[in-house]
């Protein structure tokens, strides 16, 4: 009897998980055309990244027929938010928030910094195309900022590593040496330029400012964690 209760209550949990997984394939697996985009709100944008950062650390990722998706993008792309992320190779836009073909714009440069060239890139998704949500993604160990924090001096490294002196201002004496083997510190310039550059976009660019005072956009900063996959999102 008991087995037979643990045998149907494994099998009717197992259906169940099939159902949950079955379920979220349906809805992820859909492509964003210009309809699906409209009804998604700003938050809902955001909401939805967050979810999906929650079933990559769960390991529970939607596995879609991306080939099917390519077939059903190919005429035009809606994606509902845009990602400012870094060129970390452990640090996959896409992976690290589930998302799949037509889903999402993603602009990486090392240390998820915004020049003009990013910015226009962000004007185009968002007054153009319509995203909803710009995410600045920034993690820590970042390479870029590490270099800055240590004040690097290499080729056009020399020049992109001018980006950071904004965050670099954030510090005090209470953080301690400069050094990029003061874990504390480098997240703390990493937090802080994940900060200022989501910030700085409506200082930037009127068209991106209209939008967010519109509540047609949102801005917001993230960090993600290399040691967990997990996404962090500052206030
Ligand atoms: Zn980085």
């Amino acid at each position: 009897m008991i087995t037979r209760r643990l045998f149907c209550g494994c099998l009717a949990g197992g259906l169940s998980f099939a159902a949950t997984a079955a379920h979220a394939q349906s809805t992820e697996c859909a492509v964003f055309t210009p309809d699906r985009q409209k009804t998604i709100t700003p938050d809902g944008a955001v909401a939805r990244l967050k979810a999906g950062n929650e079933r990559f650390t769960a390991g529970k990722s939607v596995n879609c027929n991306l080939m099917e998706q390519v077939k059903q993008t190919a005429k035009d792309q809606s994606p509902f938010a845009a990602i400012v992320g870094c060129i970390d190779s452990r640090v996959p836009p896409e992976l690290v928030f589930d998302q799949r073909i037509g889903d999402v714009f993603c602009a990486r440069v090392a240390g998820n910094i915004a020049n003009t060239d990013i910015i226009g890139s962000l004007e185009y998704s968002t007054k153009v195309v319509g995203a909803k949500a710009i995410v600045v993604l920034g993690h820590n160990s970042c390479g870029a900022i590490k270099a800055a924090v240590d004040n690097v001096k290499l080729g056009n490294i020399t020049a992109l590593l001018t980006h950071f002196k904004p965050a670099l201002a954030t510090l005090t004496k209470a953080d301690g040496h400069l050094d990029s083997h003061n874990y504390p510190l480098v997240q703390k310039v990493a937090e802080a330029n994940a900060r200022l550059t989501a910030a700085s976009l409506t200082k930037r660019s009127p068209i991106i400012k209209a939008l967010v005072d519109a509540k047609q956009l949102t801005i917001v900063a993230a960090m993600h964690d290399i040691t967990t996959g997990k996404v962090s999102w500052l206030a």
